[in-house]
């Protein structure tokens, strides 16, 4: 997984062109193992091995001028998974869709939810209702800010929030197995700055140092500790915890569904324009 992590973000690097903060990667490459929806990427060391039988979740961005593009898919080898993977990619299709200027969110949402119930996945004989992940969503998308406070639903809900012109939105659905939930889980890897957070005084120069290379490599962009390792920070494991708990920084662990579940995941970042409704991450693979 650190190999295939490795070769996504370099090969990032290069096609965004990477400067400073005016052009790179937008977050970690997610790369979430099934029951585990979101926030995964291997630290350095990790040994974890792709498997056949695993359901990947490749979630990947890049931005310009902190115009951050955020999209995902998920990867199956084992076709007993196609039908979880569809669910999720009609149900974001859906989404898409959906949105517009004017557009309420909670119809959004019942979209999502209705497109991605109406499937079912057979796994080793048992037969699974695809259940819409409830409190994974998708959200706006402001400059260097990539949760902009805005949620997009994946449930019927009573959000009368409407969509707006010259807005940018990740639009992501979760498909699942599992509980339809997810909650933290495993080692943490993902890191980002509070993005409001104010003047804190920081006892400790190793604490004043590794925030000023945050500062300067990824301002207000998340993060994960392979990123600290390959800008060269070492030995900062005591600094990173300190920073999280004076509240500049915010841990973002794993999110997984019950234990032996599968997720599947789709998503694509749109502009909405005033004349059309640009899905800027859209490909001919997906
Ligand atoms: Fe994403
Ligand atoms: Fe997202």
């Amino acid at each position: 997984m650190v190999d295939l992590c490795e070769t996504l973000e370099s090969t990032l690097r290069k096609l965004i062109k990477e400067n400073g903060l005016k052009a790179g990667i937008a977050f970690p490459t997610g790369c979430s193992l099934n029951c585990v929806a979101a926030h995964w990427t291997p630290n350095t060391g990790d040994k974890t091995v792709l498997q056949y039988d695993d359901v990947m979740k490749l979630d990947f961005g890049t931005h310009v001028d902190g115009y951050i593009i955020d999209s995902a898919f998920t990867v199956a080898f084992n076709p007993t998974f196609n039908p979880l993977l569809e669910a999720s990619k009609e149900a974001t299709n859906t989404g898409i869709k959906e949105a517009g200027i004017d557009v309420r969110l909670c119809d959004v949402g019942a979209a999502i939810q209705e497109v991605m119930e109406s499937y079912e996945v057979e796994i080793n004989g048992k037969v699974f209702q695809v259940k819409s992940v409830r409190n994974l969503h998708g959200h706006n998308i402001r400059p260097y800010k990539v949760h902009a406070g805005i949620t997009v639903p994946s449930v019927k809900c009573d959000s009368q929030i409407k969509m707006e012109e010259g807005e940018f939105y990740a639009i992501e659905t979760f498909g699942s197995t599992g509980k339809g939930a997810v909650r933290e889980d495993l080692e943490c890897s993902h890191y980002m700055k509070n993005f409001d957070v104010g003047y804190v005084n920081l006892r400790w120069a190793r604490e004043k140092q590794l925030l000023t290379t945050i500062n300067k490599n990824f301002s207000t962009l998340a993060f994960c500790r392979r990123y600290l390792d390959y800008i060269g920070e070492t030995k900062y494991h005591m600094a990173l915890k300190n920073l999280c708990d004076v509240g500049i920084l915010k841990a973002l662990p794993p999110l997984s569904d019950a234990e032996g579940s599968y997720v599947s995941q789709f998503e694509h970042t749109i502009l909405l324009r005033p004349t059309c409704k640009e899905v800027i991450s859209r490909g001919d693979d997906y």
